[in-house]
């Protein structure tokens, strides 16, 4: 479908695909505009509107894997507006709070910010939801259980996640993770039974050769509500320069797709897509992977859906 009203380069309001504000659509799009607890480059506060605006790219956002375009059932809200400045519990109230208004009428994509957003998503998603499963992209473990002598930051929310119990500890996998760190935090997730695929186990394997992995994933999660959380660093900084804290080694473009578009089958009640910093971007390599993987998502869910 081609029509001229949703034609994206014209009708630049900087949503998603040029969609319609939110108003009772489906599916919902919501960026978290919000860098205060990161460990090194912020800047992904301003991740969200470029990647609305890599989005445009995407044209009538006709799916060629899935067939399926998301436009006529997705609507953007916008941003969340949030007291930037004050300490991270209060920022982590608010999100929590407005995510829970959009997840008791939406199906809901965010956008992040940096991962710290996650925990306070996830406590929402629990709530609305119960328990979850997790698939969890990143190159990092996120399990620290302090962040450079804070309590809390982007690199501790799986931590807390699993002490919480948002999320169901078997039920959790992590993908991508190559960073430095103890190993306590580096196999955390994998000694409270879940599971993790490491970038070293990934090296080379693409196509039919990661059937192995969408297998176990499929079966470990099952039929459970399963929520995805995309740190944009589980690419290789040749796909995804523009993130705060990038490690070489990384996944390709080719592999997170792959994946994205095998697992669409699972019983997704959200996701999130966090990390991306602009600043730091080129030709925007990093918002256009981050807004063809969130299209993906949404084309993949939307396939689902009775004609
Ligand atoms: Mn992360
Ligand atoms: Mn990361």
């Amino acid at each position: 479908m081609m029509s001229s009203d949703h034609f994206a380069y014209a009708n630049n309001g900087n949503r998603f695909l040029g969609t319609e504000p939110l108003h009772d659509q489906p599916f919902a799009l919501i960026g978290i505009p919000f860098d205060g607890a990161v460990t090194n480059r912020p800047g992904a506060r301003f991740g969200p509107q470029e990647i609305r605006r890599a989005s445009l790219m995407l044209c009538d956002g006709t799916h060629p894997y899935f067939d399926v375009t998301p436009l006529g059932l997705l609507g953007d809200a916008g941003d969340m507006r949030l007291p930037n400045a004050s300490p991270l519990p209060e920022v982590r109230a608010h999100i929590e709070t407005q995510a829970a208004a959009w997840l008791a009428r939406h199906h809901c994509v965010f956008l992040g910010g940096d991962h710290s957003v996650t925990l306070p998503l996830l406590r929402a998603i629990k709530a609305r939801f119960g328990q979850v499963a997790l698939v969890h992209f990143d190159a990092h473990c996120d399990t620290w259980t302090d962040h450079f002598g804070e309590p809390s930051g982007h690199g501790t929310w799986t931590y807390e996640a699993l002490q919480e119990g948002l999320v169901s500890p078997q039920h959790t996998v992590q993908i991508g993770l190559r960073s430095g760190g103890l190993r306590e935090a580096r196999d955390y997730v994998a000694d409270q039974g879940g599971l993790i695929f490491g970038a070293r186990q990934l090296r080379g394997l693409d196509g039919a050769a990661l059937r192995p992995v969408v297998e176990a994933i499929l079966q470990r999660v099952g039929q459970m509500p399963v929520y995805l959380t995309l740190d944009i660093d589980c690419l290789d900084p040749a796909f995804a320069p523009g993130t705060g804290t990038p490690e070489p080694g990384g996944m390709t473009s080719t592999q997170v797709l792959t994946l994205l578009e095998d697992l669409a089958v699972l019983n997704w009640v959200g996701m999130d897509c966090v990390e991306v910093a602009p600043a730091y971007d080129h030709a925007e390599l990093t918002s256009n992977a981050a807004a063809n993987f969130v299209w993906t998502y949404l084309c993949g869910q939307v396939a689902k859906r009775a004609p």
